[in-house]
């Protein structure tokens, strides 16, 4: 049904309801208790139709399906690999670039992907800023006059209804210093039918809007997330940018990065980043190497529209920030000891 709350209200999300739809294999059966208790389980009917039900290594079902990669602790591994706790002045705020400022409005998801950086509070009801929060933000951001964007995110913030973002748009418009808002949303990707008329209508009234999709693979550009994204760019009047995360077994290939990319350009959304994994707990399973990252980049760049190609960046663990990582140089220094020498303690990071 191409109802976004009947698809809410008739997400899958335990093991049972899950094995009816998909065969899963041993492993995936005995740790998935353990994994949905870490980090919960959810998917909606439209998400779960786009995997191949027969093929374990399906890359829409690796988004999903708990693997036992989950349940492993590196040593590199951390709650909260890009500090953003530490760097929250006012609950639900980020601060950590001096002009721009991230914004957690909502912990709920409509799919919860199994890679996510912020699985520590996703999913939390308690992680999320009630009303008297958004007012406290909203001060904060009138009070620093040194930020000129806020960005809406989560969780993620189109789980708020059309009034609520309505109301915070609105407010966030009346700052003066403020030059842009941008919102980061998976909901294209993963419950398309959110993107109502109605909810274009608010974002059309609120121009200029920049809205980052997350999608990862071109087997989730589908005819409904066309409809949206169209609807989104025509009648929204918002501009569409895309970042993905480099995960193993879901589009570490010259090929799968190439038929995103294109097809993410066809659609009408310019690809932005493609993030290098964090160190979040449990993400062992989809980490690539940066080495085979950067070959992946110089495989597309020149043989690709240059419009077609993300920027490769890694957000550095402990909050650095996020930074550009070398491509096309550097036979013999490994980039990350490169990215950290030229990067780390650059004047553009606000101190605390
Ligand atoms: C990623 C991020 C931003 C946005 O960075 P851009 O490079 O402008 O896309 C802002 N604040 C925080 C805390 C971030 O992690
Ligand atoms: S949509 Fe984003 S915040 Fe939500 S689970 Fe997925 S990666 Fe995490």
């Amino acid at each position: 049904m191409k109802d976004w709350k009947w698809q809410i209200q008739n997400r899958i999300k335990d093991l049972e309801t899950l094995q009816k739809e998909i065969e899963l294999t041993p492993e995936e059966i005995s740790i998935f208790k353990d994994a949905d208790e870490f980090f919960d389980f959810a998917v909606t009917p439209y998400y779960l139709s786009l995997v191949d039900k027969k093929n374990p290594n399906c890359p829409i079902r690796r988004q999903i399906v708990p693997a036992s990669g989950e349940l492993t602790k590196q040593p590199n591994e951390v709650a909260d690999p890009l500090a953003e706790e530490t760097h929250m002045p006012v609950k639900g705020v980020t601060h950590r670039y001096p002009d721009r400022a991230l914004w957690y409005l909502s912990h709920m998801c409509a799919v919860f992907c199994r890679f996510c950086t912020r699985k520590r509070k996703v999913g939390e009801s308690s992680s999320t800023p009630r009303n008297e929060d958004w007012e406290k933000a909203l001060e904060y951001f009138q009070s620093h006059k040194e930020i000129k964007e806020v960005i809406l995110s989560g969780g993620d913030p189109l789980s708020l209804s059309d009034n609520q973002l309505d109301y915070l748009l609105g407010s966030l418009k009346e700052i003066t210093h403020i030059n842009q808002v941008r919102i980061h949303t998976r909901y294209p990707v993963t419950l398309p039918y959110r993107i109502t008329d109605e909810l274009v209508n608010v974002f059309h009234s609120h121009f200029p809007l920049y809205l980052v999709t997350h999608f990862n693979h071109a087997n989730e550009l589908t005819r409904d997330a066309e409809v949206a994204i169209h609807r989104l760019i025509q009648k929204g009047n918002v501009v569409l940018l895309n970042q993905s995360v480099l995960l193993k077994g879901v589009n570490d290939t010259t090929e799968a990065l190439r038929d995103l990319n294109y097809k993410l350009v066809n659609f009408g959304i310019k690809p932005y980043y493609l993030h290098q994994c964090d160190d979040v707990f449990g993400s062992s399973h989809f980490k690539v190497e940066i080495s085979k990252g950067q070959e992946l980049i110089k495989s597309l760049r020149g043989y690709m529209s240059g419009i077609t190609i993300p920027n490769y960046v890694v957000d550095l663990t402990g909050g650095g920030g996020k930074v550009p990582l070398p491509t096309d140089y550097l036979e013999k220094e490994d980039a990350l000891s490169y990215t950290f020498r030229n990067f780390k303690g650059k004047k553009y990071f606000r101190s605390k």
